[in-house]
C-alpha cells in the first residue's frame, strides 16, 4: 500500500458558549483535517487541533507544515512505515500538532488496511470503555454549580475545573461543583500554569484541599520543574504535568526532578501516538500515572486519544468528550458511541476498522475556513 496523496481542511470548530481557562479565550477552536489516500483505495483520517499556547501553532501553520513539508515526506510510502516516517519528522524542529494530525491518519489507514481497530495495534484493549469528562472553563459559581448538577445526572462522573485564577475564586468554583456533584464524583483541577510562583501555587492548593481534588495539573510555570516539585512536597493533592512536558525527553527530565505524581500526555504536545507510547513508557517506568489529555479534537484525534486510553493500563486518567460534550455546534465525522454502565456516562474504545469513525466529507468541505487577512472574517474570542 502507498500513499498517493494528502490534503488538509482547516476548519474553526464553532463552540455554544465561549470556553475560558488561565492563558486563552475561545469561542472556536481551530481543527484542521488530514486526509491521505492511497494506491489500494483506503482513505486514512487524522485531525489536528493547534494550540498556541502548548505548541506555538495554529489553524494556518498546520496546514502550511503539512502541505510544504510532511506531505512529501509520506507521499510514495506505506503507512506501516510509521516509525521510520516519524523519524523523518524529526527534520522538522517542533510543529507537533501537525505530524500528530498526519501520523494518526496513517494509524486510522494501518487499522483499516488489517480491519482491526487502532487500540490493537497498541497492545490490545485493557479496558471496553472510559468515562466521560465534562471540563469548566472560567464562569460564576453558580452557573458551573447549575452546569454540573445537569452533567452528573446525565451520568457523568468526572469534572475538570480550571483554575489558576485569585485562589479564591478558585476555591469558590471548586466548592461550588464539588457541592452540586457529590462526594463520589471525581474533580480534578488545571492551573494551567496561572499561578506563576511555587509559595501562591501552594497557598492556593490548600485552599482546594477540603474538596477532595484528585490532583492538580500544571500549578506554575511550565519551565520550572524545580520548582514544581517543591510544591509536590508541600501539598497532599497529586501534582500533574500538562504544559511542562511535551514528548519523551521532557517526560524523563519531570520524572527526574520528582516533579509530577501524574504526566497528562497529549498527542497534539507528543507529535503523535507514537511518541505519546514512548512518554508512557518512561512515566510507568517511574511510577508515574498517565493521564491521556486532549484540547478540545472533535474527531480522528479524539477516537485516537480514547484508543490509548483503552490500550494502555498506565492511563488511568483522561479528558474523554466527544464533540457533543465539547458543545460543538457542527460534527464532521459519527461513530463515537456513548452509553450509560451502571449510571456512568462512558465512551466506548473504538472497536471499527482504524478508528472506527464515519467521516462526513460534505460538512468537511462546507466548514472550510477561509484565511482572515485574505478578506474574509475570522472566528473572533
Ligand atoms: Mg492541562
Amino acid at each position: 500500500m502507498r500513499i498517493t496523496s494528502v490534503t488538509v481542511t482547516p476548519i474553526w470548530m464553532a463552540m455554544e458558549h465561549p470556553y475560558v481557562i488561565a492563558t486563552s479565550a475561545m469561542a472556536a477552536n481551530p481543527v484542521d483535517i488530514v486526509t491521505v489516500e492511497t494506491d489500494e483505495g483506503l482513505t486514512g483520517y487524522g485531525e489536528a487541533m493547534p494550540a498556541y499556547e502548548f505548541t506555538g501553532e495554529t489553524l494556518w501553520t498546520v496546514e502550511d507544515v503539512i502541505c510544504e513539508y510532511l506531505a512529501p515526506l509520506v507521499t510514495g510510502r506505506d503507512p506501516f512505515e510509521l516509525e521510520r516516517i516519524t523519524a523523518d519528522f524529526e527534520q522538522l524542529v517542533g510543529n507537533q500538532a501537525a505530524k500528530a494530525g498526519l501520523e494518526i491518519a496513517l494509524w486510522d489507514l494501518q487499522g483499516k488496511a488489517l480491519g482491526r481497530p487502532v487500540v490493537d495495534l497498541l497492545g490490545g484493549r485493557t479496558r471496553d470503555a472510559v468515562p466521560l469528562i465534562h471540563a469548566f472553563g472560567y464562569d460564576e459559581p453558580e452557573a458551573l454549580a447549575a452546569k454540573a448538577r445537569a452533567r452528573a445526572a446525565d451520568g457523568v462522573t468526572v469534572f475538570k475545573v480550571k483554575v489558576g485564577d485569585a485562589p479564591e475564586r478558585d476555591a469558590a468554583r471548586v466548592a461550588a461543583v464539588r457541592e452540586a456533584v457529590g462526594p463520589a464524583a471525581q474533580i480534578k483541577c488545571d492551573a494551567n500554569t496561572g499561578w506563576r510562583t511555587p509559595r501562591r501555587a501552594v497557598a492556593a492548593i490548600r485552599l482546594l484541599e477540603p474538596y477532595d481534588v484528585e490532583f492538580v495539573e500544571e500549578p506554575i510555570r511550565r519551565d520550572d520543574l524545580e520548582g514544581c516539585r517543591w510544591v509536590r512536597e508541600r501539598v497532599d493533592v497529586p501534582i500533574a504535568l500538562d504544559e511542562s512536558v511535551r514528548g519523551p525527553r521532557e517526560a524523563l527530565a519531570a520524572v527526574e526532578a520528582g516533579a509530577c505524581d501524574i504526566i497528562n500526555v497529549k498527542l497534539m504536545k507528543s507529535g503523535g501516538i507514537l511518541n505519546a507510547l514512548k512518554v508512557n513508557a518512561i512515566a510507568e517506568a517511574a511510577g508515574v500515572a498517565l493521564h491521556v489529555g486532549s484540547m478540545g479534537e472533535v474527531a480522528g484525534a479524539c477516537a485516537a486519544m480514547i484508543s490509548l486510553h483503552g490500550g494502555l493500563a498506565n492511563a488511568i486518567y483522561s479528558d474523554t468528550a466527544d464533540a457533543a460534550a465539547m458543545g460543538y455546534v457542527d460534527a464532521v465525522a459519527s461513530g463515537f458511541e456513548q452509553q450509560l454502565d451502571d449510571g456512568v456516562l462512558t465512551m466506548r474504545v473504538p472497536d471499527g476498522p482504524g478508528l472506527g469513525l464515519e467521516y462526513d466529507p460534505a460538512a468537511i468541505a462546507r466548514l472550510r475556513a477561509a484565511r482572515p487577512w485574505l478578506g474574509a472574517a475570522g472566528p473572533g474570542v
